[in-house]
């Protein structure tokens, strides 16, 4: 028996496990993917020496933690949870089960990507999912946004402070909501809705967006930043209808990463907190520590 089952290793989850090590918790850790949705970098013209930390780089220390305590992790897919009385049954893909004490989850969220040319050759040059980190390397430039929902209403408010121009481009239609009225006041941001993405072009960085409109109009935009921010779906289905979620999906967690269940612990973008890499290792830990005093409890 485990004091402590994380299921996920991205910055929530590794954080989570090595913290919970040292607090010489027995700690398994099981993910189909070691490192999670970290892969991400920005590289722009003549910005040289300001980029921002890359997710690897934010993780690194952590994960080299762990890399020499490599008893402790299994790749492999949880496909069932079952609580039990006082501990929880966890069954892998490769038909292996085991038990512990606590859960961390940490299973991340699915992005959605737009699939179009140029999207996958420009993403770090130019094309970014997070104008929380990457907004600021953009003052004075013209830069695009695609998606219609809270992720990249928020997205285009934070952009407009920084960038000189801000097109929102929108596959639906917008919900009138108090922060997209005041994105429609904003002098410096252009509303298209309804549009379909074509192609992100660019030699070497991100040059230009090109849509066409409901009516079949074609645009041709030149920006230097492309923000995709469309919906994500969190991965909770292993603990959907025991643990509360939110409408969403997400899983609903107190301030100290506990959720609805005694016992069940959670922290990234599978949960409601903002999606960041460093905002998430911080959640990690979080939960690893509220983990390691329930135990105590026991
Ligand atoms: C393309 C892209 C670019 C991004 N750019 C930035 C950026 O510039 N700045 C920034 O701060 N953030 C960025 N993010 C967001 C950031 O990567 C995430 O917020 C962060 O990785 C979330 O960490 P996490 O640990 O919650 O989940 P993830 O990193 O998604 O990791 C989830 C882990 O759970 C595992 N897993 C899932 N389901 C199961 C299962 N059933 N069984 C076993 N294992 C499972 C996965 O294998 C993985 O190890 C970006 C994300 C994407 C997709």
């Amino acid at each position: 028996m485990y004091d402590v089952i994380v299921v996920g290793g991205g910055p929530a989850g590794i954080t989570a496990a090595a913290i919970a090590i040292n607090q010489r918790m027995d700690t398994l850790v099981i993910a189909r993917k070691w490192g999670g949705q970290t892969e991400y970098t920005m590289h722009l013209e003549n910005v040289e020496g300001r980029e921002v930390i890359g997710g690897e780089a934010l993780l690194d220390a952590f994960r080299r933690q762990l890399d020499y305590l490599d008893f402790v992790r299994r790749f492999a897919s949880v496909e069932e949870i079952t609580p039990r009385e006082k501990h929880f049954s966890v069954r892998t893909d490769r038909g292996e089960r085991f038990e512990g004490r606590t859960l961390i989850i940490a299973t991340g969220a699915s992005p959605q990507r737009l699939n179009v040319p140029g999207e996958e050759r420009l993403s770090g040059y130019g094309l970014s999912y997070s104008a929380t980190t990457h907004a600021s390397l953009f003052l004075g430039k013209d830069v695009a946004v695609v998606g219609y929902g809270r992720r990249a209403q928020f997205a285009v408010a934070d952009l407009a402070r920084k960038a000189h121009r801000v097109y929102l481009l929108a596959p639906q239609p917008l919900l009138e909501t108090p922060l997209v009225d005041k994105i429609r006041q904003m002098g410096n941001v252009e509303i298209f809705e309804q549009v379909t993405v074509k192609e992100i072009g660019g030699d070497r960085f991100v040059e230009s967006i090109s849509f066409t409109t409901a009516q079949g109009e074609e645009h041709l935009l030149p920006v230097k930043g492309v923000f995709i921010k469309l919906p994500r779906k969190p991965n909770s289905e292993l603990v959907q209808g025991w643990v509360e979620c939110d409408e969403r999906g997400h899983i609903v967690v107190d301030v100290h990463c506990a959720t609805s269940w005694p016992g069940v612990f959670a922290a990234g973008d599978v949960t409601h907190v903002s999606e960041q890499a460093l905002v998430h290792i911080g959640e990690g830990a979080k939960a690893a520590i509220s983990a390691y005093q329930y135990v105590l409890t026991l």
